[in-house]
């Protein structure tokens, strides 16, 4: 009798165990729905990446590019959303464009979900949350995710002790895991590790459809130097120094850096280096991201305000100028498209033989008002 009493605990120890795989296993695969998005009437296609890269079909990485075409020749825009997962407004913003855009001449395509694999997990031991859910004008509600800024590793396993790029970055010691970092193996490799391969589809989309200008969309904790910066490649750094300019009369901070000639993989490197595109990447302030914030909720990801980043500031510690009551996400996701609209104004000056067309949310102050709750639609 006595044997059969630790079989019964056995099976109570699996039971309680699978108990709760199961409630987390519920969790991790809510995180594989991609948010849905009330695209524009101006919506011409969804098309997916791997009709740039085939050996992304039926992976994590075949991800949705929404296109918009004018139908009027011109030029094509790239807006690249979420190649950092918990930079929030990087995503929010390209979702905000593709709900609101309206194209009159040329093309814009707008990726949301760059690295689709790194919304699908968090940060662990983080304090790290999944979800946020925001409330819209007419009562309905929306949730996004807050992913990783790598991939998951469920879909890319194991990190390589020593790895070398196809833009030559070799990845070695402490930065062996950025081999799953979209934004560190630009221009890609077609048979390489996933995320290569999403770099690739994504070199290979720029190269076919003849894609003019790229903004990359990011966010940086409160200690990074480069924040309301946009990093350019020497061929687009006249355009976004006119965009910086641009910004700057009306009251709003930007500053145009060459990219570094050795930021080799990242995109306004190596995807400036290995195509025709004028490569942009901008970078908005994020307090959840920094390891002075304190804890991770709604509140911190919506309302960006951390009274601990305040104080450095004020002590000295931190350069950005951090305001009191914070910056909201609606604030960077309006900097992010008014900062792409400026810079779509800066190319036609240099470009006006490719033009490229289009209204999105009007100003800053006219984002500003409107508020997450208008900038974003109801969907069913
Ligand atoms: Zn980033």
């Amino acid at each position: 009798m006595k044997k059969y009493s630790y079989l019964w605990k056995n099976i109570l120890v699996l039971a309680v165990a699978l108990l709760f795989a199961a409630v987390a296993a519920h969790d991790f695969l809510a995180m594989r729905t991609p948010e849905p998005v009330a695209a524009s009437d101006g919506l011409t296609r969804v098309a997916k990446l791997s009709e740039y890269c085939a050996n992304l079909k039926g992976t994590v990485g075949d991800e949705e590019i929404y296109m918009f075409d004018s139908g009027v020749p011109g030029g094509t825009f790239l807006v690249l959303g979420g190649t950092h997962p918990n930079e929030s407004a990087g995503m929010m913003a390209a979702i905000a464009m593709a709900e609101n855009i309206e194209v009159t001449a040329g093309r814009v395509f707008i990726m949301p979900w760059t690295n689709t694999s790194g919304f699908t997990h968090t940060s662990p031991l983080d304090g790290m949350q999944d979800l946020f859910t925001i409330t819209l004008k007419d009562g309905s509600t929306r949730t996004f995710r807050v992913g990783n800024r790598l991939t998951n590793p469920v879909d890319q396993w194991p990190d390589r002790n020593y790895y070398e790029g196809t833009s030559g970055r070799k990845l070695v010691g402490t930065e062996t895991a950025e081999i799953r970092n979209v934004n560190r193996l630009y221009p890609g490799n077609e048979n390489g590790v996933l995320t290569e391969q999403v770099c690739a589809g994504i070199k290979n989309l720029i190269d076919r459809e003849n894609v003019s200008i790229v903004m990359d969309m990011h966010e940086g904790s409160p200690e990074f130097f480069y924040l309301d910066t946009t990093m350019a490649h020497e061929r687009a750094l006249n355009v976004a120094s006119l965009m910086a300019m641009d910004m700057g009369m009306d009251g709003l901070d930007m500053k145009a850096e060459l990219s570094g000639q050795t930021s080799y993989g990242l995109s306004h490197r190596s995807l400036g280096d290995n195509t025709n595109a004028l490569m942009t990447l901008m970078e908005t302030y994020n307090p959840s991201m920094g390891p002075l914030h304190g804890k991770m909720d709604d509140d911190l990801i919506i309302n960006g305000n951390e009274p601990n980043y305040y104080q450095a500031h004020l002590d000295g510690y931190i350069y950005y100028r951090v305001k009191e009551n914070g910056i909201p996400l609606i604030e960077r996701i309006a900097r992010h498209i008014v900062c792409i609209t400026k810079l779509k104004d800066a190319y036609n000056l240099y470009y006006p033989e490719a033009p490229i067309e289009f209204t999105c949310l009007g100003s800053y102050d006219d984002m500003m008002k409107l508020g997450l709750e208008g900038v974003f639609k109801p969907v069913k």
